[in-house]
């Protein structure tokens, strides 16, 4: 017997990525398409002995049911860490713990869209808030990305004449394509969306993985009072695989996310709530997310050095100053997924840059991972792909 579906699923698709990564799993392909941190970098150790410790000496509280809102000390800890290192006010009562920050994009769609509502998102823009908001059958409009942030002009004609209901965007080394947003961009884009019953939602998983230039405040609490809702995340700086992260937000939109959060799944996991607060608390997270940034900027130094000495003049780059991606754009009327296509047969991946685009373009765009590969892999990897590159322009 055939079974009936929700119309909502009916203009879902799997993600993009995860197809690509299929194709990727060949050892012999060094593949740049994943957007994994990398797993060396994980503080297995530090995290085993908090785990440990959190099983003695909380054993039974740690495996009970707790609060939708998360476990207080935790939301302490990341509110006293905003004041210190973004320097922003936060309370603690303000921030409702997640199972991921992925998880907030399903809230907030549940929170905020009905079906045909219109959500402004970033183009190129990330594909998991794409597919996460198209659930709720919404429709999108996009703003183009310079390299300091998003089109102001743009973004005010879209707010003047889109009727959203939410503008999401990634501020800091943006997923995919490596850009923050500057001073300037964020309090312009404050002063646009400030008076507006359009929610501001800034997502900032990569915020903290800064390894050059000079840092900026969110947008929401460092230049936009009210409307805004932040989101973080312990996915990049300590280890995804706990599935914890958070949203800031107060008044009636706090409550409504609980609600919200409660239906889903009643509360983020007791256990792993516990165990990501010892180890903030009793592990040098500061050191930890220190090496962490050496790391990876030595391999987007590498990238880039790789990148001038291998791509041909007309092809053009992002240079991230933090985060886990660059961004890359052919010359006009070339095929990203064509050159995938050749690209594979060298033995070297990427994401095509299409799906990004909710409005069909960035045909000749493609995104690079560098985080999840060591320097003489890099090296190698953008070598044949500019041999891929070059191959198909003389095409
Ligand atoms: N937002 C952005 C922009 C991301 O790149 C990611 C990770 N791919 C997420 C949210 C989800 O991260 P997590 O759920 O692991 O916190």
């Amino acid at each position: 017997m055939p079974v009936k579906f929700a119309d909502r699923m009916s203009t879902v698709h799997r993600s993009f990525i995860r197809e690509i990564l299929k194709v990727t799993e060949d050892p012999s392909i060094i593949s740049f398409a994943g957007g994994l941190p990398n797993p060396e970098l994980f503080p297995v150790a530090d995290l085993e002995a908090a785990a440990v410790k959190v099983m003695e000496e909380t054993g039974p509280q740690s495996m009970q049911y707790s609060t939708t809102e998360g476990f207080q000390p935790l939301r302490q800890y990341i509110a006293d860490r905003y004041r210190e290192k973004k320097g922003i006010e936060v309370d603690a009562d303000e921030i409702l713990i997640t199972a991921g920050s992925q998880q907030c994009l399903d809230l907030l769609g549940k929170i905020f869209l009905n079906a045909g509502d219109n959500v402004i998102i970033e183009r190129p823009g990330y594909l998991g808030a794409i597919q996460s908001f198209s659930i709720f059958q919404a429709g999108f409009k996009t703003v183009g990305l310079e390299d300091d942030g998003p089109d102001l002009d743009e973004l005010e004609k879209v707010l003047d004449s889109s009727d959203a209901k939410m503008f999401y965007a990634v501020t800091n080394f943006q997923n995919p394509s490596g850009l923050t947003y500057s001073s300037e961009k964020r309090q312009g884009v404050a002063d646009l969306m400030r008076g507006r019953d359009v929610v501001f939602v800034e997502d900032d998983p990569y915020g903290e993985l800064r390894f050059m230039g000079d840092f900026h405040k969110p947008v929401v609490r460092g230049y936009l009072e009210d409307n805004g809702v932040l989101l973080g995340s312990f996915s990049k700086v300590a280890a995804p695989g706990f599935r914890l992260g958070w949203m800031v937000c107060s008044g009636e939109m706090r409550d409504k996310a609980i609600i919200a959060k409660q239906a889903s799944d009643l509360h983020t996991s007791t256990f792993a709530q516990r165990v990501m607060h010892r180890y903030v608390s009793d592990y040098p997270i500061d050191s930890h997310v220190e090496k962490i940034r050496a790391c990876y900027g030595k391999q987007r130094e590498t990238m880039v050095r790789a990148i001038e000495e291998y791509f041909p003049a007309e092809v053009k780059v992002t240079r991230p100053e933090g985060g886990m991606f660059l961004w890359v754009t052919l010359p006009e009327g070339m095929s990203s997924m064509d050159l995938f296509d050749e690209a594979i047969k060298n033995r070297v991946a990427f994401v095509p840059g299409r799906p990004f685009y909710v409005d069909g373009s960035g045909e000749n765009t493609f995104r690079l991972n560098f985080s999840n590969s060591d320097e003489a892999h890099i090296e190698e990897g953008i070598k044949r792909l500019g041999t891929g590159i070059k191959n198909f322009l003389a095409k």
